[in-house]
């Protein structure tokens, strides 16, 4: 084998992924379509991987470049389906932030679910608070300050106004952030307001054949010039996190954490257990009732996806 004919192996960040096709970025800023080597290899927006170059004289025939290994992911956002199957969503990031607006009207059990998925994935989790330039109601006011109270940082934004987005840039610095939110709350456009041309980047995967215009489209990751990383995926509508223990279900609620060791029994779920610290922290008004009935409702919910949950107990 002559040097000019040894395959060239270099790490490569994912920026998209699609079925077994890939857009990698490189260390130069370069962007690659790659194909994944082998059966065993799955990938997913987000993953740090090893790209191998095709030979010469394989890649005059069309060969395209091979992501042959993945790097161990420091964390991983996954989503349930409707069959409770589970599938990947990102990996890497480091802070979910849950979008909410005035205007439509939010269902906040929903953003709990984000929330708790981004505890579940050890992600830190933040609510950005949009179109700050729309007059809110009293309703809408008193759900960011049951986010405030649970202890999640609160950031206002008008992605209308790109003056009033200084606080996200200083949120987002430093970190691989993913938007999540309801359709209409505004993720798209505080996406373009950050990334400037990110219309341009976005879904080379799925539009480059067609196939995925009308079913699925991919995840992206870009970077932002001011600093940081957002990752943009479909996949965070309509959105249940990946199957968790009874016991596990409340570590997606700061306030039960902060009750709970008060708690009679210290296997306690804070359903209608006697001496249960959260129960009373709830008729109390020190937690909110409409958290805690959230809590509730994500624990029957897991064990409804759950397809062998008696197994997992
Ligand atoms: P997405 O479904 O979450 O991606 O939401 P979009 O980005 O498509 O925004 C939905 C609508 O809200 C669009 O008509 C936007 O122009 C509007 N919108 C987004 N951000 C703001 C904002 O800060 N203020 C106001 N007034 N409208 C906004
Ligand atoms: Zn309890």
């Amino acid at each position: 084998m002559t040097f000019m004919n040894a395959p060239v192996e270099f790490p490569a960040r994912v920026v998209e992924s699609f079925g077994r096709r890939a857009i990698v970025l490189t260390a130069d800023g370069e962007r690659l379509a790659a194909e994944l080597f082998g059966k065993r290899i799955s990938i997913v927006c987000g993953d740090e991987v090893q790209v191998r170059m095709p030979r010469p004289v394989a890649a005059a025939s069309g060969d395209a470049p091979r992501i042959v290994s993945v790097m161990p992911r420091r964390t991983l956002l996954q989503r349930t389906d409707s069959r409770g199957r589970t599938e990947p969503l990102a990996s890497n990031l480091t802070l979910l932030a849950a979008v909410i607006a005035p205007e439509p009207v939010i269902d906040a059990f929903v953003v709990d679910r984000y929330l708790a998925a981004a505890a579940y994935s050890q992600i830190d989790a933040a609510v950005i608070v949009n179109k700050s330039d729309l007059a809110s109601s009293a309703a809408f006011a008193a759900l960011v300050e049951e986010y405030r109270a649970a202890g999640y940082p609160v950031v206002s934004v008008s992605a209308l106004n790109r003056e009033a987005m200084d606080e996200l840039r200083a949120l987002v610095r430093g970190q691989s952030m993913l938007l999540a939110g309801q359709s209409g709350v505004g993720k798209s456009t505080l996406t373009n307001a950050l990334i400037p041309d990110s219309a341009q980047l976005t879904r080379t995967l799925s539009d480059s054949t067609g196939e995925g215009r009308h079913t699925t489209v991919s995840t992206a990751l870009f970077h932002i010039p001011t600093g940081g990383e957002l990752i943009d995926s479909p996949g965070v509508r309509d959105f249940a996190p990946a199957l968790v223990s009874d016991a596990m279900v409340q570590q997606g609620w700061a306030e039960i954490a902060k009750l709970s060791p008060n708690c009679r029994f210290n296997n306690c779920l804070h359903m209608r257990e006697p001496g249960c610290a959260v129960i009373a922290g709830v008729e109390a008004g020190a937690f909110s009732a409409r958290r805690y009935e959230s809590y509730k409702r994500l624990l029957n919910l897991m064990r409804d996806l759950a397809p062998d949950y008696e197994r997992r107990r």
